[in-house]
């Protein structure tokens, strides 16, 4: 038996039909060029990442945690520096005590706007959760309900910048723009730094004092650059995405300028205590480690969504982005069209899972969301969608948004899954697929 015979009775064993094995083969061919750039920033970024470790000089005791109080975390101070220097920003806020990304977004916004501030989104309808946050959907404890008031300018029909309705609706009051790196839930196109920066200078051109917020989930380390090299003020995150590299359990991340990190602060935890505050308990190798990891392992998850992008472009379903696209965050849209669509996918990638496996995902209600949703994710950290994961509203036009991959052949194993299901499904004729690959 040859290596390459033996994977493929491994695959085999794993129930990959050899159609869909040989399709799966095909595709990843054609990607060589596309893998080696995806490299080339992965060894950028993580180069910047050891540098800024090296430069603050991160030692053994800083991966100790403090418990109570935790004044004077040297390991929590220390980390919050290199992620400064990372992000090119004045300070940094990166706490286990900040829940989730939403978490670290409504604490930017809720501690940098006051009552009569007006708060602008200039690239259309921000994520999900984000609209209870601003008070778009009624909801208790919004913006809203401190008088913060909100206007969106929505993207132009080819993903473009409005900016004439942009520059009519900066107003005296707007003291704050809201700009969503990723596409989240929506298939327009995810904006690159070099565009997000454009749009920060117009927007200083007219206003200079106003606070540039980016929602960065998804985006960091996909570029060489982030949106602090470009202008924003405040950068922010989730620790169980990109950023924590798999290993980061909780927590989520504010970069920015020293006043808006501070405002942060002194939101997260009380006025006078600020930063001072904050115990870091046993968490801190897992971020330091983490980050560390997070330039490979959003290398792998990249490699899977051009892969993803390239095998269900070819089968004639709508991807975004497409399959030769360049890539500023590590999210795929496939669009089927029908719920039973969104609905094989997920379950073939939660089959592929290395916990939970055997268990069948299925649509619910789930808080902060508009519409079911399913969601595929057999995960270590609960979840976590910087590991492979898949999530779906069940609502027009039936896209399921795929992302992670701890590892470039666990990512690759998990979509192959997702389209046996399809397959198996009668929603994808595996069988004619193969001269479609060798003719393209
Ligand atoms: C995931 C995400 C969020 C929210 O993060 P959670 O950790 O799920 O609360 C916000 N904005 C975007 C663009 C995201 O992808």
């Amino acid at each position: 038996m040859t290596d390459t015979d033996s994977i493929k009775e491994i695959y085999k064993a794993m129930g990959i039909s050899q159609e869909v094995y040989e399709y799966g083969e095909a595709v990843a061919g054609k990607l060589q060029e596309r893998f080696r750039q995806i490299d080339e920033v992965a060894e950028y970024n993580q180069l910047k990442v050891l540098r800024a470790m090296q430069k603050n000089q991160v030692s053994e005791a800083c991966l100790l945690g403090t418990t109570g109080y935790g004044y004077n975390d040297m390991g929590r101070d220390t980390l919050e520096a290199v992620y400064a220097d990372i992000f090119h920003t004045e300070d940094a806020l990166v706490r286990p005590q900040i829940t989730c990304g939403t978490h670290a977004l409504a604490l930017a916004l809720m501690s940098n706007l006051r009552p009569g501030d007006e708060l602008l989104s200039p690239v259309g309808k921000p994520y999900d959760t984000l609209e209870e946050v601003i008070g778009i959907r009624p909801s208790r404890g919004s913006l809203r309900e401190y008088g913060v008031t909100y206007r969106q300018v929505d993207l132009l029909e080819d993903g473009g910048f409005d900016y004439e309705k942009i520059r009519e609706n900066i107003c005296d009051r707007t003291r704050l723009v809201t700009i969503q790196r990723s596409k989240g839930y929506q298939t327009r196109p995810t904006l690159s730094v070099e565009r997000i920066g454009e749009l920060i200078a117009f927007i200083k051109g007219i206003k200079p004092d106003v606070i540039c917020m980016v929602d960065n989930c998804y985006g960091e380390f996909v570029e060489k650059t982030e949106p602090g090299d470009v202008g924003a003020d405040m950068v922010v995150g989730s620790l169980i995405k990109n950023p924590g590299g798999g290993l980061a359990p909780i927590g989520g991340y504010i970069a920015g300028k020293k006043e808006c990190v501070e405002n942060a602060a002194f939101r997260l935890t009380s006025p006078g205590l600020g930063k001072e505050v904050g115990a870091s308990l046993g968490i801190l190798k897992d971020f330091y480690q983490g980050l560390f990891l997070a330039p490979t392992v959003t290398a792998a998850a990249l490699k899977g969504a051009v892969f993803a992008a390239n095998l269900y472009e070819t089968l004639g379903f709508p991807v975004v982005p497409n399959g030769s696209e360049s890539r500023h965050d590590i999210i795929q849209a496939v669009t089927f069209g029908k719920p039973e669509g969104v609905i094989a996918f997920c379950r073939g990638i939660q089959s592929a899972a290395p916990v939970d496996s055997h268990v069948t995902p299925e649509p619910w209600d789930m808080p902060g969301y508009d519409a079911k949703v399913i969601m595929a994710a057999g995960a270590f950290v609960s979840g976590s969608s910087i590991e492979l994961s898949a999530d779906g509203p069940i609502k027009p036009p039936y896209a399921v948004y795929f992302q992670g991959g701890l590892t470039w052949p666990h990512a690759k194993f998990g979509i192959l899954k997702s389209l046996q299901c399809l397959a198996d499904a009668g929603l994808a004729d595996v069988k004619s697929l193969l001269p479609i690959v060798t003719l393209c």
